[in-house]
């Protein structure tokens, strides 16, 4: 199958002030792929990713979302991309229910809260306000805000930074979910186990530059064809395997 890019970044550059935090990177992102965005702190993953999701000004560069141009069409873009909100961005005493209606007010389309609730398994919390909620049940909610306007795209910016093992893994099924329904998903992560489980194809950022795109298995495939062993003896499991075998394979209700 030819894969059709919905997103196309050309040698994007950002500059704050004199200091170059994008130096002109190009990739594409294709449609209904996971696509992982990573590297160190400060690489400059946010600011490429606010950029796409025009809520930042580029210096220069040219960037395309499902056939619009970002300086052109900023408006139709907002219309087909879903942005995963950091968890201030919420008023911590309205319930779920409410929360999602205003959410539907702000867009101007109307949605079932309960549906909304349902594709993120939050229905039994509908009447809960969200400050009473885990912190993987916030973040679960918070994805389904970015599902509200049907979107072809959603962008999570470090999705399951702080949430225990198994809500880690009830995430990756979430995320998964959304992508097996036909949306593409950006992700930001910094744990590496995740992106190779999770992402189709994953983009290394390092100081402002791309330094590769490729699937996880060819990157590793690669490094282990070039010589590379690990100095560790690897055992057959890990402490992560002993927390989920011991506190229960199944992911609960926290
Ligand atoms: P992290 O993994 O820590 O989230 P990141 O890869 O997302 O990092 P960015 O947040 O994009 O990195 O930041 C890239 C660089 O640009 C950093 O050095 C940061 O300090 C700088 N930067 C980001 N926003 C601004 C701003 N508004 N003004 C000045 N410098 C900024």
């Amino acid at each position: 199958m030819v894969k059709q890019p919905i997103i196309t970044v050309k040698n994007l550059v950002k500059n704050y002030g004199d200091f170059k935090a994008v130096k002109g990177i190009s990739f594409e992102v294709y449609e209904g792929e996971i696509f992982g965005l990573l590297g160190p702190n400060g690489a400059g993953k946010t600011t490429t990713l606010e950029i796409i999701e025009t809520l930042r000004d580029k210096t220069s560069g040219e960037i395309t979302v499902d056939g619009f141009n970002i300086e052109t069409d900023a408006a139709n873009i907002k219309k087909r991309i879903g942005v995963q909100l950091q968890a201030a961005g919420y008023y911590p005493n309205l319930n779920l229910t409410e929360l999602i209606n205003l959410f539907c007010g702000l867009y101007g389309i109307e949605r079932s809260p309960i549906e909304m609730l349902e594709k993120v398994a939050l229905t039994d919390k509908a009447k809960s306000k969200y400050k009473e909620l885990s912190g993987g049940q916030k973040q679960r909610f918070s994805i389904a805000t970015t599902l509200i306007n049907n979107p072809r795209i959603v962008f999570l910016d470090e999705p399951t930074t702080g949430l225990d093992p198994q809500a880690r893994r009830n995430l990756w099924d979430l995320i998964r979910d959304i992508r097996d329904q036909g949306t593409t998903v950006v992700i930001t992560t910094h744990y590496m186990d995740e992106a190779e489980v999770l992402c189709d194809r994953v983009a290394f950022v390092d100081g402002g530059n791309i330094i590769g795109v490729d699937t996880p298995d060819n990157f590793i495939d690669k490094l282990v064809e070039s010589g590379f062993e690990r100095k560790k003896e690897v055992k057959l499991a890990n402490l992560e395997d002993v927390f989920i075998n011991m506190t229960g394979k199944e992911w609960r209700e926290e």
